[in-house]
């Protein structure tokens, strides 16, 4: 998809900073669930440093995605998917701001310029009820403005939750279901 393309999303049209210019890491690093295609394994379809070998038909989930690469600007050349193995995209209405490593590179979000990055993208979103969670396949690592906090992998019935500890600083843990509904009635984050 060329730069300067508008797009529809749930907030209405936008504009694309960027194109892909023959990045396809995406269609290795997500899952795309319509085509039994799991995190981290190369789709079938993928035609790799082209594009989507289906564009015309590819399922909404690939026609709908759109990584924060290709939304902002205004970020630096090192975070050109391809050079840093990452794939950055938003979630929870742009709360969450996700980094997929891509599995060949497991440390990649926690070499450097990139973990500086994310820890201070933290500290920026944490006060405003935003996340900044880094994931290699299914394994989850809250970042937290001065380390992270690994969660292990996430069931479909898990949360993450972040607190300001009373003491300052923040810290991160799973919670299930149950607890996630426990601590949004008592009004706390999750
Ligand atoms: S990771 Fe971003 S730049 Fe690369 S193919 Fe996917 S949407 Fe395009
Ligand atoms: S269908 Fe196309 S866009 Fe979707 S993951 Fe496969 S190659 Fe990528």
């Amino acid at each position: 998809m060329p730069g300067g393309t508008t797009v529809q999303t749930p907030n209405g049209p936008f504009t694309l900073a960027r194109g892909c210019d023959g990045c396809t890491l995406c269609c290795k690093v997500l899952a795309a669930p319509p085509l039994d295609k799991p995190m981290g394994q190369w789709c079938v379809h993928c035609v790799r440093d082209t594009g989507c070998g289906i564009h015309a038909t590819r399922p909404p989930v690939c026609r709908n995605f759109h990584c924060y690469w290709l939304i902002d600007g205004a970020l630096g050349e090192e975070w050109r998917p391809g050079t840093a193995h990452i794939v950055l995209s938003l979630d929870l209405d742009g709360r969450r701001l996700n980094a997929n490593a891509d599995p060949d590179y497991p440390d990649a979000w926690r070499r450097e310029p990139y973990y500086a990055q994310l820890k201070a993208w933290a500290a920026q979103a944490l006060p405003q009820n935003g996340q900044v969670v880094a994931y290699l396949g299914n394994e989850v690592f809250v970042i937290l403005p001065d380390r992270h906090v690994a969660l292990g992998l996430m069931g479909d019935d898990d949360y993450i939750f972040i607190e300001h500890l009373p003491g300052g600083g923040w810290d991160a843990r799973k919670v299930n279901a149950k607890e996630a509904d426990a601590l949004r009635q008592a009004g706390r984050v999750s």
